[in-house]
């Protein structure tokens, strides 16, 4: 580890404990995202997760550490399929759309590139080589309708993730159960498929391999890609909470048996954004994208404060209020440190002194304790002084990836003004009382004048 390394803590959700994240080759931690299905906008619960993701890779780097992140593009599955096939667009231009569309949305939040972004439908050799090996192997089989798929009970680990009850993993009850759909619950454990044979349905979005024309199934990809560009064991992997179950045990199942490697060393998994008290998710139609909000007057900085602020393993339900209080919560940190320019990225990553905000990275660095963290800078704001409690100022907001609003400008009536410059007149001439009959009408219409050697400057109240 570099020598300025803060060591990093974070919930493991394989042991389920809080372990040190270290990187297996000494130098690079190197760690993999499920990225986007890329068939409509992204909404802001899938962002909670990615920009935790980001959060944890700035804390990182911030701590002396080098990374390599990878993450996927998820462009063909049953969901690009289905909505590509009904605005008759061919996947490629349907998905890339949406992939811009991520990526922008992904810019405003400030979200770190990164380092590489493969493509599923760019890897179809890639899965179609692991599931040979698997069949090889006597992982999987292939069935009537062209399709081939993981059998279960041949990985005596299956489940281990998401600690599926041993009692569905009886042979009896998996032993016949296939689920082909993409996505299925912890109820339904089953075999599942790895490739599915070609259905009408799918239209034009077939490939050629050794079990027919088809398609693979989605938890192949990240599997097949983890492999080419992380190798058999790496030091995490990450996603949404409803990934544990079945697609990251999927993972483990399908990597273990075709490489024989450690596969992720940790995993790290952010919990649900709700509304309403339900998980925001396009099927229940409850959901927020960043354009909608912005429509709504709410900045992706406000939006980014409110999901990077609380603790990620905690639940969290979206309200409009909680972006009108991250706005107060960014003007006030922006007032504090008006006049200072924060320090490039790449001058932070260099490391040095954080002075009084020390304690606050501290609790970053322990199981990314993101409220904890804010909460420091607040109770320590008023007391940043030196160069070193700037420096460790703009040190936590960068791991939290936060940037600070510019002032807004505030218009100021006519009418208010001309109060106001009767009230500096009645300075100038000293005459005093005639300037508290001033002040104490701007403060009836809700302004006031701060005073200063050369002029003044008219406040809302
Ligand atoms: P998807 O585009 O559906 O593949 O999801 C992208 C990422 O968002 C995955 O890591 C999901 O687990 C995550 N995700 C989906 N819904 C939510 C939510 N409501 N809150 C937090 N993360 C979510
Ligand atoms: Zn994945």
């Amino acid at each position: 580890m570099p020598g300025n390394a803060r060591r990093v803590r974070l919930f493991d959700t394989l042991k389920r404990e809080v372990i040190s994240l270290e990187p297996v080759d000494g130098r690079t931690f190197r760690f993999y995202c499920c990225g986007p299905t890329v068939y409509g906008p992204a909404h802001i619960g899938n962002f909670r997760t990615f920009v935790m993701q980001d959060v944890l890779r700035r804390t990182l780097e911030l701590g002396g550490m080098k990374t390599k992140h990878v993450r996927n593009i998820t462009d063909v599955d049953d969901k690009t399929i289905r909505d590509s096939v009904a605005a008759g667009r061919t996947l490629e231009d349907f998905t890339s759309e949406w992939r811009d569309k991520f990526h922008e949305d992904c810019k405003s939040l400030n979200c770190l590139k990164p380092h590489l972004e493969p493509s599923a439908v760019k890897h179809v050799p890639e899965q179609i080589e692991m599931i040979r090996e698997l069949e090889a192997k006597g992982h999987a089989y292939a069935s009537d309708d062209g399709s081939v798929y993981f059998k279960i009970s041949s990985f005596p680990e299956y489940g281990r993730l998401s600690q599926l009850n041993t009692r569905e993993l009886e042979l009896g009850k998996t032993q016949n159960a296939r689920a082909n759909s993409d996505e299925y619950d912890k109820d339904n454990a089953a075999d599942f498929v790895l490739w599915k044979g070609r259905r009408d349905e799918d239209g034009e979005n077939f490939w050629e391999s050794p079990w027919g024309q088809g398609r693979p199934g989605w938890h192949l990809e990240c599997s097949a890609m983890i492999r080419k560009y992380l190798g058999d064991t790496f030091d995490l992997h990450s996603g949404g909470v409803d990934l544990v179950f079945p697609h990251h045990d999927n993972e483990i199942a399908q990597s273990k048996c075709s490489c024989g490697g450690e596969f992720a060393r940790s995993w790290f998994h952010v919990t649900h954004l709700r509304v309403d008290g339900r998980k925001m998710s396009k099927s229940l139609g409850n959901l927020y994208t960043l354009e909608q909000l912005a429509e709504m007057g709410h900045s992706a900085n406000e939006v980014r404060y409110v999901l990077a602020g609380g603790h990620y393993r905690k639940p969290m339900n979206f309200t409009l209020d909680s972006l009108k209080a991250a706005k107060e919560a960014l003007t006030k940190l922006a007032k504090a440190a008006s006049g200072r320019t924060a320090p490039s990225y790449k001058s932070l990553i260099k490391g040095g002194d954080l002075g009084i905000f020390a304690p606050a990275m501290t609790k970053l660095n322990e199981d990314l304790n993101t409220a904890g963290a804010l909460g420091e800078v607040f109770g320590n704001l008023k007391a940043a002084e030196s160069e070193a409690d700037w420096f460790g100022f703009f040190t936590v907001l960068a791991a939290l990836g936060l940037e600070l609003p510019e002032p807004e400008a505030i218009e100021v009536p006519e009418e208010i003004q001309e109060i106001a410059k009767k009230r500096w007149e009645a300075r100038q001439a000293k005459d005093w009382a005639a300037s508290d009959v001033f002040r104490d009408e701007l403060a009836v219409k809700g302004w006031v004048v701060k005073d200063g050697r050369e002029g003044y400057e008219i406040l809302p109240l």
